[in-house]
């Protein structure tokens, strides 16, 4: 693992960039910061050039909602703060198509819930979206879908969400750019002399001590969700950087030097990919496949239609399925592009007669190789 340890953004193949409301508006109130979006994106091109592919989680529309609606005074209910991340979200989104629109970089946005990053039928069409926006060159910007989530239902922090899609797409790297620089050994805000944890190769009960408790009315994005989110993506395969955003041009000087957090991955992001179908899975159905389709699964091979010999069970796309050969022996399971319905009436055919079976035009593969694991 240690010689595969991501040690530079640059080096990074799908990096997450988070940011938090209070970088993305202007002190004065909830007009996005056009500067500081302009010098964060020159840092974006710079890194996409170099071969990276780059994701936003980006918060912030709550509050230029709320400006926007005149809900100025102190704290908002839940229908407010819904209401104004309605509103705001516009103006956020365009704030970032203007300061892409500078390297004629296309954004695109998306509006998650839990649920899209985490039950496996949803985690495929929303991670499968993501992947086709990278591959067209695209950067994709997330948020929470704030406006439909209610209070038990939400990530409630963009720290966490951004975890998440780390674990759903495979990033390698996720940086939190925050107001702080990293970790202390405690909370300097009570502490006088703590001292700096540049890296951290596992999140033992120490380092969650580190975080302290989290300050009341402080638990949206404060040290504590930081290290939780860390912990989903390390475990993911995916490093986690903390790092200090305030400055122009703050993703760059993380690669230049200056103090920043470093969170290990404690996987990769494929081997923990894997794990992650293939544990705690209660498969709905089994697919049967020839022997051509058994080589080709062993040579590391996506499971093509036209493999298939039989589908028993009843599933939806993105279910879990178990694969056989015509031996009724166990090959593998994963996660399937299509429901039983239409993978039966495409078994044995030639994936370019896929839509005129089905009337439309799905994936091209049963199973993609990223989503199957063949028994060891
Ligand atoms: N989704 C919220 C917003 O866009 C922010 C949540 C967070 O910052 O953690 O305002």
């Amino acid at each position: 693992m240690t010689e595969t340890r991501l040690t530079s953004l640059t080096s990074a193949r799908r990096l997450i960039v988070k940011i938090g409301s209070a970088l993305l508006t202007t002190d004065s109130g909830g007009a996005p910061n056009h500067d500081w979006l302009a010098a964060l994106t020159d840092d974006i091109a710079a890194l996409k050039v170099k071969g990276t592919e780059i994701i936003i989680v980006s918060s912030g529309a709550v509050a230029v909602g709320r400006q926007a609606l005149g809900l100025t005074g102190g704290a908002l209910c839940l229908e407010e703060k819904q209401a104004a991340a309605a509103a705001g979200q516009i103006g956020l989104f365009h704030a970032w198509q203007e300061a892409f629109a500078r390297h004629k970089i296309q954004t695109a946005q998306i509006l998650l819930t839990p649920g899209d990053t985490e039950e496996r039928r949803r985690h495929l069409n929303a991670r499968n979206t993501v992947e086709t926006l990278l591959s067209l060159g695209a950067v994709p910007v997330i948020n929470e879908n704030d406006t439909v989530a209610t209070e038990e239902i939400r990530f409630g922090d963009n720290d966490r969400l951004a975890a998440r899609v780390a674990q759903m797409i495979g990033a390698d790297g996720l940086v939190l750019l925050s107001d702080i620089d990293g970790l202390y050994s405690a909370d300097p805000r009570h502490n006088r002399s703590p001292h700096f944890i540049p890296e951290v190769a596992e999140i033992t009960p120490e380092i969650e001590a580190m975080a302290g408790e989290a300050a009341p009315g402080y638990s949206s994005g404060g040290m504590v969700t930081k290290i939780e989110a860390a912990r989903i993506a390390t475990r993911a395969g995916c490093a986690v950087i903390i790092a200090d955003g305030k400055a122009a041009h703050s993703l760059a000087a993380i690669d230049s030097g200056k103090r920043r957090t470093w969170f290990h991955a404690t996987a990769t992001p494929s081997t923990a990919r894997k794990r992650w179908i293939a544990g705690s899975l209660t498969p709905s159905g089994v697919l049967t496949i020839d022997e051509g389709a058994a080589k080709a699964l062993g040579n590391g091979k996506s499971l093509l239609p036209a493999g298939v010999v039989s589908v028993s069970g009843v599933f939806e796309r993105g279910d879990a399925v178990v694969i056989e050969n015509s031996a009724k022996v166990r090959l593998g399971c994963g996660l399937v592009a299509y429901s039983s319905k239409d993978a039966k009436l495409i078994a044995g055919h030639k994936t370019g007669e896929i839509e005129t079976l089905l009337g439309y035009r799905g994936r091209d593969e049963m199973m993609h190789r990223d989503d199957l694991v063949i028994d060891g």
